[in-house]
């Protein structure tokens, strides 16, 4: 069946039946329990230092557990969360606006259009307003109002405001509260940390993950890292098209590695698209930046109304621009989710309603802003923002309208795991947007940040717990420890040998372009197939001219890419595979063959109410994991 085959269903994914608000207590109170005296006897291998890595070692480490722990940047604080601009959402319902744990359930299966989980969704609502506590506990410096209480703003999909920020970094503040965590751990001994040092194969020996094989990113050396269970906490994969709002080190290598290893892979096709990034200005660019989600509490999205207007923002009359979100989704105006906000954003400027160079830009305009609050306020809320936008375009948005252009910025797909967060390999374990678990085939804003602490400081310490607590592992086989040893230094050594012409990058490149052209914002059939034909064809252009220079024993970077980049060219090919075998459109995911009369996404319940969990092989195996929708009954996602 058109290069896949369908495999078993998931059976079982271990998350408990009964009344959905008992389901965690229930489970935690199921699981065994390590005694306080033996769990320093138990290794955890942690690889990723970002927010869902640095709380989880931190907590793991404070149960008692001897964490070893991985990071590729030379500091868990650089982690890619530290980008992280606008907020975590929580159902604290601190403004009394009809928010609850019931409604953060509901509003985030809505919006992930009824491609998830239910007992995994309302987990996180529940846990959502311990992680406020924690990070308040930690002194972290969320945004206060005048009277002392924490502040809170509206974000895409919802009508109440739980979304707790710190001015635009709530990601660097959120990531200081986890490693100064992590940092005590560090110095109590309890977490031994390897900075600068890259995963590149998962050690599997009985069916269960025992280890990692790592090179030393400064002195090429390659290690080899025992344990009792292994934890991937390493990121999204978006960086698969090249251009994203990700942090240029992102990658996809410790899953794909996991991935070929025996962990299933799901819904790799649910990538999303962010509304609100500053345009591409050229050819050169290898970054996008984005502009948070947070602005659109207050500015207006436009276009002209006339099609190929070129007169300036300022030149045109109130009556001849064309407010669209507000016109199209009355009742959610700017702040529809992420997926609606990026498609309409595509159909106008595709219409020749864009503005900018190619016409490839809507407006952001924060004027009736700064006449309804004034300068100061809006300055308050988001200066660091307009700062950054300044910087990049020399455009001051306080004057002229920000310019700004979808652009990939967050994977919904990734490792499959069950309740448990465990993978389809005992022992491995994936969290935060590593793995694909709470967001269905759109992610709300504000709720990657609240998914990866939720697994990491509460979820991921009393699961990890039941596997220790119930598993007897035995000593790990010399020669499975060698055979992946072996693997990931012919790896090197075969990339090293091509000598090649083109760059590791200029791969990458051509691969994000035809990714984005044929699996980006909207998708059909035929562009499917057209990059399934190419993928394949330039991977093996890849392995036949990849350039390397340098040698394998040093301080690399051409290396380091050239080893992600040879990952990206496989797992694109999945991610098209899934896209191809999805026929409907749901969240993120596009295909222009299903949409209703209004160019709305047209999801096909009856078929496709599932995840698609994929098991590696020359020859791909689907298997289905059912969505069972017992309290969000599937409708027509309306946002009008
Ligand atoms: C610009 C931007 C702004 C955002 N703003 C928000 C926001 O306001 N609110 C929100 O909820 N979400 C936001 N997001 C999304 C959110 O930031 C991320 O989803 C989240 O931070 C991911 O955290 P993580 O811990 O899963 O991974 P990351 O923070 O990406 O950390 C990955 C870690 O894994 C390590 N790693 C990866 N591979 C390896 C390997 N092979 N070997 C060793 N180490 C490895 C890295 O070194 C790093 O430590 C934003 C995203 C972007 C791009």
């Amino acid at each position: 069946m058109d290069g896949y085959r369908v495999g078993d269903p998931i059976a079982d994914t271990k998350a408990p039946a009964g009344p959905l608000e008992n389901r965690w207590d229930e489970r935690k109170f199921a699981a065994k329990l390590v005694n306080p005296a033996n769990r320093r006897r138990h290794r955890v291998i942690v690889v990723g230092t970002g927010l869902a890595g640095g709380s989880a070692g931190a907590t793991l480490a404070e149960q008692g557990y001897h964490v070893v722990q991985f990071c590729f940047q030379d500091s868990p604080r650089r982690a890619h969360s530290v980008a992280a601009q606008g907020g975590i959402n929580a159902a604290k319902n601190y403004r009394n606006d009809g928010d609850s744990v019931y409604r953060l359930f509901h509003d985030t299966v809505k919006g992930g259009d009824f491609r998830a989980r239910e007992s995994n969704v309302y987990r996180l609502a529940q846990v959502s307003a311990q992680i406020i506590d924690q990070a308040v506990a930690q002194g972290v410096p969320f945004a206060r109002e005048y009277g002392g209480l924490l502040d809170t703003r509206s974000f895409g999909g919802v009508q109440v405001q739980r979304t707790f920020y710190a001015r635009g970094q709530t990601g660097q503040q959120l990531l200081i509260g986890a490693y100064q965590a992590l940092s005590r751990q560090i110095d109590a001994g309890t977490v031994e940390l390897h900075a600068r040092t890259e995963m590149l194969d998962l050690i599997v020996a009985d069916g269960r993950a025992r280890g990692i094989v790592a090179r030393d990113l400064v002195t090429g050396e390659i290690t080899t890292h025992l344990a009792d269970a292994v934890v991937l906490a390493t990121g999204g994969y978006g960086n698969v098209f090249y251009l994203s709002t990700n942090a240029k080190g992102s990658n996809a290598t410790a899953i794909w590695r996991a991935h070929k290893r025996g962990a299933y892979f799901a819904n790799p096709c649910f990538t999303q698209i962010h509304p609100t990034c500053i345009p591409r200005s050229g050819e050169h660019q290898s970054k996008l930046t984005l502009m948070s989600e947070s602005l659109r509490n207050d500015g207006r999205i436009w276009v002209p109304k006339r099609s190929g207007d070129t007169r300036s923002s300022g030149e045109i009359p109130e009556d001849e621009r064309d407010y669209y979100l507000e016109r199209l989704y009355p009742s959610f105006g700017n702040l529809v989710p992420r997926d609606i906000a990026s498609r309409a954003a595509k159909n106008v400027c595709d219409a020749g309603f864009g503005v900018g160079p190619g016409g490839l830009g809507v407006y952001l305009d924060f004027a009736d802003a700064i006449a309804r609050l004034g300068r100061p306020a809006v300055e308050a809320r988001y200066g660091n923002l307009f700062d950054m936008y300044q910087r990049i375009t020399a455009e001051d948005p306080y004057a002229v309208p920000m310019r700004i252009y979808p652009a990939i910025h967050y994977t919904m797909g990734g490792l499959w795991v069950d309740y448990d967060l465990q993978s389809t390999i005992p022992g491995l374990f994936v969290i935060g947007e590593a793995n694909f678990s709470d967001h269905g085939a759109n992610r709300l804003g504000a709720s990657a940040l609240m998914q990866g602490l939720a697994d990491g400081y509460f979820v991921l310490p009393a699961t990890v717990n039941d596997y220790l607590g119930s598993t007897r592992l035995g000593d790990v086989p010399d020669a499975d420890i060698r055979q992946v040893e072996t693997e990931v230094r012919e790896r090197i050594s075969r990339l090293l040998a091509v000598r090649g012409t083109r760059s590791a990058d200029s791969f990458h490149r051509e691969l994000g372009l035809l990714m984005w052209d044929h699996c980006g914002m909207s998708r059909t059939r035929e562009g499917l197939r057209k990059a399934l034909d190419r993928v394949p064809e330039l991977r093996a252009e890849f392995w036949r001219d990849v350039r390397v220079p340098g040698g394998g024993a040093e301080f690399n970077q051409e290396l380091e890419k050239a080893n992600r980049v040879a990952d990206f060219l496989e797992l694109a090919e999945l991610m098209l595979l899934d896209a191809l075998a999805r026929e409907e459109s749901c969240g993120g995911h596009f295909r222009e063959e299903h949409q209703t009369a209004e160019g709305e996404a047209l999801r096909d319940d009856e078929n496709f109410a599932f995840v698609a969990a994929w098991e590696y092989g020359a020859e791909p195996v689907l298997h289905r994991e059912n969505l069972v929708f017992e309290h969000v009954h599937p409708t027509q996602r309306s946002y009008t």
